[in-house]
């Protein structure tokens, strides 16, 4: 299942070459280099979407036999995060094979998924594979990283017939983990949604060399950011929790304590001995979390600061909205630090959910037993957005899944995502190539008529 040569490996190595940093910036992707590879690779032209200068995505659409049938959608991004050079042992571009492992930016978030995808996409596009009674689409959409502005909400908006499906399987991609019951594959079935906001101040500008009395809008700014990050948050519970916890086969004690807000903190507490990613994890799972992470303010030594301002990166669970927000900036800040600062709202978005049911999963269960001999699927809540979000809004069910070898762990994966020295097992894209391409096979059979 290692092939060092095998063609995922090749286009995953040739994706972490070409470097498809997105820094937040429009000028930053690039994505049109990956259009490229992927083009050669697939051997079609396809129909390309450009958002802004070189910030391409891919759309390769293989008809159906039906026009009745189900569509299902292959998204995968094709852009990076930034690296800090100095932390990696690898060159983080140089798409190497070292140790058994393929390491570079992206190798786990997402051009593991995303290559997987374009050489299941391949079979079928050189008709080694009969076509599937629906649409078979191919998206390697370009600005995931920086909230899919410019790729998969553009293309949503631009040229919707394109890429709309009934079904869609994008990212992410996790380990299996071990459970006394066997080891377990989670699917991505919902996520948190992004509630970003802006927070200011105001003060009054003088002489900083006599500060009695004076009002500096740097103070409540600084306050209120020591009090969102002093803040443990409130545990909530969703049935999505409820339904992930209920499939890690741990002892009725443990599972009351994941599953109850009155006992969840000490349960994170004793997960962060062992494994500080996966309390992380846990804890974000179970609450609306803030977390400051920018601070602006002032502009010399000598003068009192008349404006402060930043970012609150904000996310919900499933069922809580702008109003929980609110709710839980007066509680956390108090009435007269919340009276003190003003917010505007940089994202509102809710949390998004496909039911972990149906034809897609099905198919991935039946795919699951063919390529990994069980079909325990968890499914999964996850902490992060997606670009599953614009597609699950829209009535697509929407899942992410991959397959990784005994390499690759749980933790692992948490602490490369957006990290140092990022990589993946090749056995791991070998595997993840297989279970796609069977849950698309399947997919095929079971909407099909019959006989
Ligand atoms: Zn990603």
């Amino acid at each position: 299942m290692s092939d060092p040569t095998s063609a995922t490996v090749r286009l995953c190595a040739d994706l972490i070459r070409a470097r498809c940093v997105n820094d937040g910036s429009p000028e930053s992707g690039h994505e049109h280099r990956a259009v490229e590879i992927l083009r050669d690779h697939l051997g079609v032209a396809g129909e390309v979407v450009e958002s802004a200068p070189g910030r391409q995505s891919l759309v390769v659409r293989i008809p159906g036999t039906d026009p009745g049938a189900p569509s299902l959608c292959l998204m995968g991004h094709t852009d990076v995060v930034p690296v800090t050079e100095s932390g990696w042992s690898q060159d983080p571009f140089g798409g190497e094979v070292r140790d058994g492992y393929l390491w570079g930016r992206g190798a786990v978030d997402m051009l593991n998924v995303t290559s997987a995808m374009a050489v299941v996409t391949g079979r079928y596009l050189r008709g080694e594979l009969p076509p599937l009674p629906g649409d078979l689409i191919f998206f390697a959409v370009a600005d995931e990283e920086a909230g899919g502005i410019l790729g998969a909400r553009h293309v949503l908006e631009e040229r919707p017939e394109l890429v709309e499906a009934e079904y869609l399987l994008t990212e992410i991609a996790m380990p299996t983990i071990p459970t006394p019951g066997g080891p377990v594959i989670p699917v991505t079935a919902s996520e948190k949604g992004p509630a970003w906001r802006r927070y200011s101040s105001r003060g009054v500008p003088g002489h900083a060399s006599q500060p009695h009395g004076r009002i500096s809008a740097l103070v409540p700014a600084a306050r209120a950011v020591a009090r969102f990050a002093d803040d443990g948050g409130t545990a909530e519970i969703s049935d999505e929790w409820r339904r992930f916890v209920a499939g890690l086969g741990l002892s009725p004690d443990e599972e009351r304590a994941m599953t109850d807000p009155d006992r969840i903190d000490e349960a994170i507490d004793r997960l962060a001995v062992e494994d500080p990613g996966f309390a992380r994890w846990v804890h974000a799972c179970t609450r609306l979390t803030v977390t400051p992470t920018t601070l602006h303010s002032g502009v010399k030594a000598n003068v009192v600061p008349d404006v402060a301002d930043g970012d609150l990166d904000v996310r919900v669970l499933p069922g809580q909205d702008a109003a929980s927000v609110d709710e839980h900036f007066r509680k956390v800040l108090g009435p007269d630090l919340y009276d003190d600062l003003e917010f505007d709202i940089i994202l509102d978005e809710s949390a998004t959910a496909s039911a972990p049911e149906g034809l897609l999963w099905e198919s991935i269960g039946d795919a699951a037993e063919a390529v990994a001999g069980h079909r325990r699927l968890l499914p999964a809540l996850i902490p992060v957005g997606t670009d599953a979000r614009f597609f699950r809004r829209r009535g697509t069910v929407a899942y992410g899944v991959g397959l990784f070898d005994e390499r690759m762990s749980f933790g692992d994966l948490l602490t490369m995502f957006h990290g140092n020295d990022e990589r993946v097992s090749l056995g791991s894209l070998d595997l993840t190539t297989a279970l796609l391409a069977e849950t698309v096979g399947r997919f095929g059979e079971r909407s099909s008529p019959g006989p």
